[in-house]
């Protein structure tokens, strides 16, 4: 193509470019090319030279639709496995109507669609053209409910109504989603008849899709025919949605409480209407088929060797997914206390649910969302305990010491500590809850109390602060109960609670602490002022009365029901050297979580959930071995899943908007500071005018890639940005001044994290500003908290971060893979009256921002189809260099109480049949996650090699003795720390994510010239 002048007074900038012709068109390349030299001593200034914000625009003569798909380098099936052949196949399908039709170069692109009269977007753009800053608008994907689909109109979703409809009401409205699901699979059937819906060459795909949404729906229709004719399912569902409905409207009213929109004498009553208490429909549906397989111990999809099925919901972050499994826990709760005496052991015991996260922050947020369950739990059992039974209902929260203390002294101490104004201690605090989840009323450190043991009962007990028992969880009306929590370990253990909250990293613990079975019900013995006992428990045969509490004596005990449901959350953070640790430590607590009634084994039920995924079924055998259910499942399209609708984007339904900035040229902080200071001055400029209507955009959250990227902008925040802003208004905006700035990151403690969170509900507001303004003057505490400016955030704020305010987010560089962006940008924009708004700075020097830049709109449109893989692999031979012996010690040690003591470890027998079960546990285990006979012989010959090494240090015992751990004096560690240089075979991790030691590279420039371009910082 000859090069083209675009100006005349400009002949050296010029249009140049190349058109091939292909099979399915032809390919143009277009380039601007500007020769104009700015010659030093030339004599056109610099900027004369430049050319600013130039557009090609590109157009048929005619304006019809002439460009086609632009055709990506196709993977090749045939040399995928299976599982990455079908998954491919179904995003190639799901996003068939998502066409890139240009790439920019140093530039990013936009076309423009040819409306097609179905309603479908068209095959061909009508023109394409260059983009300075991309955008995309992503439509929001919300639950179907009656308003979409007729079929669904019977339908009550109220928890309300669900718990007290009379029987055949109940029935007949859960049928209404059966009917509704079928119909639509139908009409999905049909469309692969359809040409308009384009799905030839996608028939494979498309057909196993329609088959697993019929799975679903029968797995759905079981879950409704449970509740029809088991009278025990019946009620227990029904209590889950009483108990689910107190939750929702107490959180509600807490929530004001707190805000002090309303006081506690205002009562929930006013709260108390269907809109606050109704399910999702993919809620209900998933908590329904889910119930056979939770109420039938023998239920195959349970309890098979390999065939059992891990649930994985997967529904877009802010979905309410947490909700779903909330609903789940409740069901459990009700379940295993109607369900009675089974082989023996009591439902009234024992942890009936394992929740597990990867991250502290998560953890924190979820404990408080549960606390609010449990006590809806509580309360209904305190009114019927005949029926609900005399233990009551605990949340426990299992997580390291670094958070909460481990012992009961510990928290006393780290109590008065506090009390008196002392530093906070380095070894985490008991006080977790800052509100009372039930009726809002501030927690304060006094509102906790340390009853010690052996006097006492030994429990840290949380009272709601209310002092007037007007709540149910105060001193005044739950006298040595309180809220129905517990954070201590050593009281956890003793009493172990029906819902146990913790992180995957204290499963590290359970090789080194001989206690951690009892969370598994295994207990030998009971005291009736602390609870069970089991071998390395250290309290007395008797205890004489004391505190009006009366004599006891410890009582033999029998096995505890071990947990009947594992749920874990955001399952793909469970990948890479932590999922690998994580999957093989997963062989131990699935056993122990394991057993057998009426002579049949019984597995414990795994629930996960996630938002992005990508090779699950993969992930899920090495993790769990088992098979994936992933619900809602997809249809033909991406835009509905029955369950889940993509909602066109409309006033009704807002989307959130990206925009792309690269600032080519320029240095990068100088782009992203002025990427900050214009949405900040843009934002006071709508404050000005609307006041706290533009409240979701006066706070920017600022995402970083790593601490030091993040700390380096700080400083500029403090600095350059804030000087900046105080003269915005010289650039068309509004002049702002900084009051408030923090950093959501790994520097920050465990103590401070829920306070930031809580103080970053709080909203730009003028009329508190005032009130503010007044306090200050008349010398009173401020009557409201002062809302951020900026946060600053890690990849911390990317899980569970959830408050709905937050509307601006302006990104550091694409973060590293795409499930991460997904994670971090879906946290502003969550509620309608605030739509998200996300400002991606690219940093051009870099070739991989500058190709996320250039390939915008497309890569937004589509982008959980660009989820990266992930990879776990915990029978890998570095795996079980790592990790096996902590697994083998922990079946061998917790598995019942022979071996159970610290110093059982030097006295294991030759012949102890442990050694073989264990073998065979663990061989089992490998091929079945694997498929790889070899795996199991290798399983196999490193537990022998331990086994010999273990027999004879017990055989050497001589001037010391063996105990697992070392105990100082003469008792020597059978486990070493993981920090321990020599690599022998019994390195124990302390830790599932310190996996590897931390290797420091000196890279010593002097002679190689290379820049150090350190990325890897990262939390
Ligand atoms: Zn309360
Ligand atoms: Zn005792």
């Amino acid at each position: 193509m000859a090069a083209q002048v675009l100006h005349p007074d400009h002949p050296l900038v010029q249009m140049q470019g190349r058109m091939r012709l292909c099979a399915d068109g032809w390919i143009v390349t277009l380039f601007m090319v500007n020769q104009q030299e700015d010659r030093k001593g030339g004599r056109l200034p610099k900027d004369e030279v430049w050319v600013f914000q130039p557009k090609l625009q590109v157009h048929g003569t005619q304006p019809v639709p002439i460009f086609v798909q632009r055709k990506a380098a196709h993977a090749d099936l045939s040399r995928m496995d299976m599982s990455t052949r079908e998954e491919t196949q179904t995003l190639d399908m799901l996003y068939r109507h998502q066409r890139e039709f240009a790439v920019g170069h140093g530039i990013s692109v936009h076309a423009t669609l040819a409306m097609s009269p179905d309603g479908l977007p068209a095959e061909k753009a009508v023109s394409v053209e260059t983009e300075w800053v991309p955008q995309c608008e992503l439509p929001q994907q919300t639950p179907r409910s009656a308003d979409d689909d007729e079929n669904l109109a019977g339908l009550t979703l109220d928890m309300k109504g669900l718990s007290e409809l009379p029987h055949a009401g109940l029935m007949a409205s859960l049928r209404h989603i059966e009917t509704a699901y079928r119909v639509w699979i139908r009409a999905e059937e049909v469309k692969l008849q359809l040409p308009m819906q384009r799905l030839e060459g996608h028939e494979e795909a498309a057909h196993r899709a329609i088959k697993n949404c019929r799975r679903a729906l029968e797995r759905i229709k079981a879950g409704v025919s449970l509740i029809e004719s088991n009278p025990m399912a019946e009620e227990a569902f029904r209590f889950a949605n009483h108990a689910m409905w107190q939750q929702r409207i107490h959180a509600i009213f807490a929530r004001k409480v707190r805000k002090k929109e309303i006081t506690i004498e205002d009562g929930v009553t006013l709260l108390d209407v269907p809109k606050n208490r109704s399910w999702r429909l993919f809620q209900m549906a998933f908590v329904l088929l889910n119930l056979p397989s939770l109420t039938d111990l023998h239920h195959p999809d349970r309890s098979h060797e390999t065939d059992a099925v891990a649930d994985l919901l997967w529904f877009a972050t802010g979905g309410g997914k947490t909700e779903a499994y909330l609903g789940l826990t409740a069901y459990t709760l009700a379940l295993r206390r109607l369900q009675g005496d089974m082989e023996g052991r009591s439902g009234e015991h024992g942890v009936a649910v394992l929740m597990r996260y990867t991250l502290r922050l998560l953890t924190l947020q979820q404990f408080q969302r549960a606390a609010a369950l449990m006590c809806a739990c509580e309360s209904i059992r305190r009114a019927d305990v005949v029926k609900w039974g005399k233990t009551p209902f605990r949340l426990g929260l299992w997580v390291g010491n670094k958070t909460t203390p481990n012992t009961l002294a510990a928290a006393a101490n780290a109590l008065r500590q506090r009390n008196v104004g002392g530093m906070p201690s380095s070894s985490g605090t008991p006080h977790q809850i800052t509100s009372c989840p039930w009726c809002g009323t501030v927690i304060k450190e006094q509102h906790l109390q340390v009853y010690e043991a052996p006097g006492d009962i030994g429990r840290c007990v949380t009272y709601c602060g209310d002092n007037l028992g007007r709540c149910e969880f105060s001193e005044i009306n739950a006298p040595r109960e309180g809220l129905p929590v517990m954070v201590v370990d050593e009281e956890i253990y003793r009493r172990p609670p029906s819902l146990l909250i913790a992180t995957v990293d204290k499963f590290a613990q359970m090789p080194w602490n001989g206690k951690t079975q009892m969370l598994f019900g295994k207990v030998t013995e009971v005291c009736d002022r602390h609870g069970f006992l089991s071998p390395e428990v250290e309290d007395g045969q008797s205890h004489p009365a004391r505190h009006g509490l009366p004599r006891v004596t410890n009582r033999p005990h029998g096995l505890l029901r071990p947990p009947d449901l594992i749920i874990q959350d955001e399952l793909h953070l469970i990948s890479g050297p932590l999922g690998s640790m994580v999957g093989l430590y997963e062989a131990a607590v699935d056993e122990l979580c394991s057993w057998v009634v009426d002579g049949l084994k019984v597995r414990p039920k795994v629930v996960a959930s996630t938002a992005t995924i990508r090779r699950a079924p993969d992930q899920v055998q090495k993790l769990f071995v088992r098979q994936l259910d992933v619900f809602p499942p997809q249809g033909t399209s991406i835009q509905d899943s029955f369950f889940a609708i993509q909602r066109p984007v409309g006033p009704a339904y807002p989307g959130r908007r990206y925009l792309g900035i690269s600032g080519f040229g320029r240095r990068y902080p100088a782009a992203l500071i002025r990427g900050y200071v214009a949405h900040m001055a843009a934002a006071q400029v709508l404050y000005n005018t609307y006041d706290r209507l533009a409240d979701p955009w006066m706070t920017l959250t600022g995402y970083f890639n790593s601490i030091r990227e993040l700390a380096g902008t700080r400083r500029l925040v403090d600095d350059d940005i804030r000087a900046r802003l105080r003269d915005a208004d010289q650039r068309g905006l509004a002049r702002r001044r900084i009051h408030a700035l923090e950093e959501l990151t790994s520097r920050k403690s465990g103590t401070d994290i829920p306070k930031i969170l809580e103080r970053l509900e709080a909203s730009f507001d003028k009329t508190q500003e005032a009130r503010r303004m007044a306090d200050r003057r008349e010398g009173r505490a401020a009557s409201s908290a002062l809302p951020y400016d900026v946060v600053l955030a890690t990849n911390m704020i990317s899980v569970g971060v959830d408050i709905e305010r937050l509307g601006l987010m302006v990104v550091a560089g694409q973060p590293k893979n795409t499930s991460e962006y997904i994670q971090a940008t879906s946290r502003v924009g969550r509620s309608n009256d605030g739509p998200g708004l996300v400002c991606t700075v690219f940093n051009w020097a870099r070739p991989r921002d500058l190709s996320h830049y250039e390939r915008f709109e497309h890569y937004h449109e589509t982008f959980y189809k660009h989820v990266e893989a992930l990879s776990v692999t915990p029978f890998s031979a570095r795996a079980l260099d790592r990790g096996l012996t902590g697994v083998m010690v922990a079946l061998m040690r917790l598995s019942d109480d022979h071996l159970n003591a610290n110093l059982k470890a030097g006295e294991v027998a030759d012949a102890d049949p442990v050694w073989m079960q264990v073998a065979d546990i663990l061989s089992k285990r490998g091929l079945n996650a694997t498929d790889n006979a070899a795996v199991a012989v290798l399983i196999q010959e490193m537990l022998k090699q331990r086994r010999d090494e273990w027999l004879s240090r017990v055989h050497n015992q001589k001037d010391h003795q063996l105990g697992y751990r070392p105990e100082g004096g003469a008792t020597v560690g059978l486990l070493a720390e993981a920090g321990n240089q020599d690599r022998h075979r019994f390195k124990c991790l302390n830790s599932l994510r310190d996996v590897e030691g931390t290797v420091n590279l000196v890279l010593d420039q002097r002679f190689n010239g290379l820049r150090t371009d350190r990325e890897d910082d990262h939390e």
